[in-house]
């Protein structure tokens, strides 16, 4: 009797292997590692990423990880605007050491995709013939190469955020999970999380609200294995990193009148910055004054004053505009309540991490941490971090003001500080709009959903 019953339940765990294994198409369809690249041409530099799967001609199943990245050497393609045939030039290093990665046999099955960001944004509005043309000279350069050349294009601010927004949620499985029995099932609501990306020249929040999204051009609906959402999503052009700080440069030189050395509170007492007219109004995002003189110099000298940096701060973000009251972000654009748990990366990232506040710190420490550093003179701070190059060093006082004012101010974290967590990777996985964008173009995310699917709805 009881090798009868050892026999039935040896024999239905059987048939129940062979039914998962038909299940996933497994049985007459060798699975092979398949390859995507996707080039990242942000505005202060352009990065490589080298994505890896399985899958077959029928069928994408696998999960998708990140097997390398590489830094291309130099600024991003924006600043090409002298000689646009060294963007091109400048992405062959990485190119090389990627298909080197892939096996030959692949190269031509490879995607490769180029996406640009604020950087060529603001590029084009200055002068649309040399973002062409740039554009023109790094698709030469990729279709040199014997992948399958899938176009290099400026993505819209929208696409930017949307992106980011799928690539969290697609590595944190908050759209499907593959559970222990083989079943794809759908994870409880109140999983999928928002994403805060603040990159050089540009900054996206996307996130899922609690209703529906008011107005129509910064809706992002999707439907992902058969469930609908509709994404909140806004770009801020000329809020990333790099153009906060030279806002923030631009006002002190305009309200300072004609002194050549002016005071900057957000930079520590006793590093002083020179910087040309050229240097500092090279942007459209800020205006030059009547009286430009490009070869003419300013210098800022740091005064290490947090209180001062803060409310200086608040003169290049608009607190106040909101037509749509209280639904507002900043500079009155329309955003509807935070909801839920949100990743922040890029560079509140980066400042967070050198502060030592990542993934996450009590809202009382990060004051009193960015207060801290703030108030350390020059020499201090430079003896203190001997292995952080100065470009970086001299600005995170300013950064950290700057991400506390969009986040508090702006976005309105100052009831839910807590839901914010600092990451720059999930899953081995850069987190950015890379993959998302990848996906979505390999319709690698099905809107229906595969087979029998599980769990509790949204
Ligand atoms: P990226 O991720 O290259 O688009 O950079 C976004 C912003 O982060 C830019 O303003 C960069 O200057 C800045 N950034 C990149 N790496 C670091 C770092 N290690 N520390 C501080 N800022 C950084």
């Amino acid at each position: 009797k009881v090798l009868g019953a050892v026999a039935a339940i040896a024999c239905t765990t059987i048939i129940a292997l062979i039914l998962s294994l038909a299940n996933h198409q497994t049985l007459n369809q060798p699975y092979s590692t398949q390859y995507g690249i996707v080039l990242d041409a942000g505005s202060s530099h352009t990065a490589l990423f080298l994505y890896q799967w399985l899958g077959n001609k029928e069928s994408n199943t696998g999960i998708v990880s990140q097997k390398q990245s590489c830094d291309v050497e130099g600024d991003g393609i924006s600043s090409y605007v002298q000689n646009p045939p060294a963007a091109g030039e400048s992405l062959k290093k990485c190119l090389d050491i990627t298909k080197a990665a892939i096996p030959e046999g692949q190269w031509k099955a490879t995607p490769v995709y180029l996406g640009a960001t604020a950087g060529m944004r603001l590029l084009r509005l200055q002068n649309q013939s040399l973002a062409d043309s740039i554009l023109k000279e790094v698709s030469k350069t990729l279709q040199n190469y014997p992948f399958d050349f899938r176009g290099a294009r400026i993505i819209t601010g929208m696409e930017e955020g949307a992106f980011g927004w799928i690539t969290i949620n697609y590595l944190l499985e908050s759209f499907v999970k593959h559970s222990f029995e083989g079943l794809w099932i759908h994870p409880k609501a109140g999983t999928i999380v928002g994403a805060l990306d603040l990159g050089g020249a540009s900054t996206q929040i996307s996130f899922t609200p609690k209703a529906k999204v008011k107005d129509p051009d910064s809706a992002f609906n999707l439907q992902l294995f058969g469930y609908k959402y509709e994404l909140y999503t806004h770009s801020y052009l000329c809020y990333g990193m790099d153009q906060a700080l030279k806002k923030l440069q631009a006002y002190l030189h305009k309200t300072a009148g004609a002194s050549p050395v002016i005071s900057h509170p957000c930079y520590h007492n006793g590093y002083i910055l020179n910087v040309t007219w050229a240097e500092l109004y090279n942007s459209p995002c800020v205006d030059t004054p009547n009286n430009y003189n490009p070869t003419a110099t300013v210098s800022f000298s740091g005064t290490g004053n947090p209180s001062l940096c803060l409310s200086l701060i608040e003169n290049i973000v608009n607190l106040t505009d909101c037509a749509l009251s209280p639904d507002c972000g900043f500079n009155g654009v329309y955003q509807p309540p935070v909801n839920g748990e949100f990743f922040a990366f890029s560079s509140y990232f980066y400042t967070f991490d050198f502060l030592g506040l990542v993934p996450k710190a009590p809202l009382a420490q990060v004051l009193s941490t960015i207060e801290t550093h703030c108030n350390k003179n020059w020499t201090t701070l430079t003896a203190e971090n001997p292995a952080i190059k100065a470009k970086y060093l001299k600005d995170y006082c300013a950064s950290a003001h700057i991400i506390m004012t969009l986040l508090l101010k702006g976005y309105k974290f100052n009831t839910t500080w807590d839901k914010i967590s600092f990451q720059k990777r999930v899953a081995d996985t850069d987190i950015g709009w890379t993959l998302g964008y990848m996906l979505n173009l390999t319709n690698m995310i099905p809107s229906e959903n595969p087979r029998a699917l599980t769990g509790v709805p949204h």
